[in-house]
């Protein structure tokens, strides 16, 4: 039975349950398998011709225990997942014109129409799966640069055996994301708006942290967290890899086993993380590129072995404004040979010192396969204008930073296929799609009918300040706890 341990070596092995349904592992640090699955080529094989979900299928249950999920059971969970995804491909690659061998891998197409919809439609199903089956409620605490708060709070919505809170950083998102948070009417959803917050989405997490770290308050509210360092979404986001791999592949190259490159728009390394461990599973990948706007903060552990914390830059890509690339430390697992007291030193060190620099062998370890980039606003805006002028392709400011870094790189990547992830929707960001194409009037490509149609519902939100979040926000969870409480009680007498 594969186990999960925490990358920082506390507490006991668990079972995949108790992995998902936990967030954090028992001493803080980020859950791991502890052996990954290996892909042989003969098995790469047998894979090419699986749709999305069939190979989905496949790879989650390399991950997870038959006895915990069943055959059929995780079969239910991935059709309802991915059933409100508009395109039948779920993550449709188009191929650019004025780009040899590239691809742009839309991971857009769900229901929030970002990348996140992605591991969370799957993560927040099995949440529910699993607390239901044994009656329990559990309450989700994320926070949000724009795009896991509209995912969590949808597929959240209406699901008997949750709550979600989310919290988000007032004016750091578009109004379009904050609309998609806000119009849900179902009363297990709960956005917080938080003004002020001087270091975006990364000081909520602070806070969240600390609502953890009050024992009792966790333990009475079943506190959960199906942000990235939850580990269904990492292992969930392992697919598209394998997808993309498959869809610019053929057979004669599978055979040969011809790999590709990836580049990948990151803040929290979750998506890349889940890039690097297929590559450990052994899909053929050449290079994974980490594109950064220019917060850089991977550019500088790629390029520099510095994992460092600076002061926040907002940028047109504000999904990945993002300051501490939490997953690095689980990749890392991997790559210093499972050496927990060593990550737990170098988080330790982290946290009191802001700064981590890695030696040699370890950086030569973990930086093996990898190129980094950090984008310009100028530039961010000009590919954007470049790519619709030329080839009438509307790219989300993400993506745009993983073309950039395509480019920045190319000729590292031009002998292999590459596959850049556009990992939002333009219609996410009117603003700066407007000042990228300086028109008045937007392309149609840069609207969609589920931002229209929440521009019309009615908002509901908790508003706050940053400064009084913390008792805020445990206030309103206590009495919406206990309010909750007592009407099962008195239902049930
Ligand atoms: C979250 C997000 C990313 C970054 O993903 P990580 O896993 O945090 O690196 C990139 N683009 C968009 C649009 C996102 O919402």
């Amino acid at each position: 039975m594969l186990q999960y341990v925490s990358n920082t070596g506390g507490g006991d092995a668990v079972d995949f349950e108790t992995a998902i349904l936990d967030g954090f592992a028992k001493d803080g640090g980020l859950y791991v398998p502890e052996t990954l699955p290996k892909i042989s080529s003969a098995q790469l094989i047998k894979w090419q011709k699986l749709d999305y979900l069939e190979l989905a299928f496949e790879i989650l249950s390399l991950f997870i225990d038959r006895a915990i999920v069943s055959e059929s059971e995780l079969k239910d969970i991935l059709a309802t997942a991915y059933a409100p995804f508009e395109n039948t491909a779920i993550i449709p690659l188009h191929k650019l014109k004025s780009r040899d061998n590239v691809h742009i891998m839309e991971l857009f197409h769900g229901p929030t129409i970002s990348f996140k919809d992605i591991g969370l439609a799957f993560l927040v199903n099995l949440v529910n799966f699993f607390l239901a089956r044994k009656s329990a409620r559990l309450t989700l605490v994320v926070a949000t640069t724009g795009d896991t708060g509209p995912a969590t709070a949808y597929f959240a919505a209406g699901k008997s055996n949750l709550d979600a809170w989310v919290l988000y950083p007032k004016g750091l998102i578009t109004a379009e994301q904050e609309r998609q948070m806000t119009c849900l009417q179902q009363a297990n959803i709960h956005p917080f708006g938080v003004a002020n917050c001087p270091e975006g989405g990364d000081d909520l997490d602070a806070v969240i942290s600390k609502l953890y770290a009050n024992k009792a308050f966790k333990q009475k509210l079943k506190l959960s967290s199906v942000n990235s360092i939850n580990w269904g979404r990492v292992m969930m986001q392992t697919v598209h890899y394998f997808y993309g791999y498959f869809q610019v592949s053929d057979k004669a190259a599978i055979d040969k086993g011809v790999k590709v490159n990836f580049s990948v728009p990151s803040g929290g390394f979750g998506n890349l993380c889940a890039g690097a461990l297929a590559r450990e599973m052994g899909l053929p990948v050449n290079m994974l590129v980490a594109a950064n706007n220019q917060n850089g903060s991977l550019d500088r552990i790629f390029s520099q072995a510095t994992f460092d914390k600076q002061a926040l830059i907002n940028t047109p890509s504000s999904a990945i404004d993002i300051l501490i690339p939490v997953n690095f430390w689980r990749y890392l697992y991997f790559k210093t040979a499972a050496d927990s007291q060593k990550i737990k030193h170098w988080v330790e060190q982290f946290k009191a010192t802001g700064k981590v620099e890695f030696d040699q062998q370890t950086f030569a370890s973990y930086s093996r396969g990898f190129l980094s980039n950090s984008a310009s606003d100028a530039q961010t805006l000009q590919l954007i204008s470049e790519i619709f002028q030329s080839e009438g392709y509307l790219l989300d400011p993400h993506g745009a930073v993983s073309l950039q870094a395509f480019d920045a790189h190319k000729e590292a990547l031009k002998e292999q296929q590459t596959i850049c992830l556009a990992t939002a929707h333009p219609a996410k960001f009117p603003a700066t799609i407007r000042q990228a194409l300086n028109c008045q009037q937007l392309p149609a490509a840069a609207s969609h009918h589920s931002i229209e149609t929440a521009k019309r519902q009615a908002q509901k939100v908790h508003l706050c300040e940053y400064e009084v979040l913390e008792p805020a926000l445990i206030h309103a969870m206590q009495s919406n706890w206990e309010f909750n409480t007592t009407k099962t009680e008195s239902n049930t007498k």
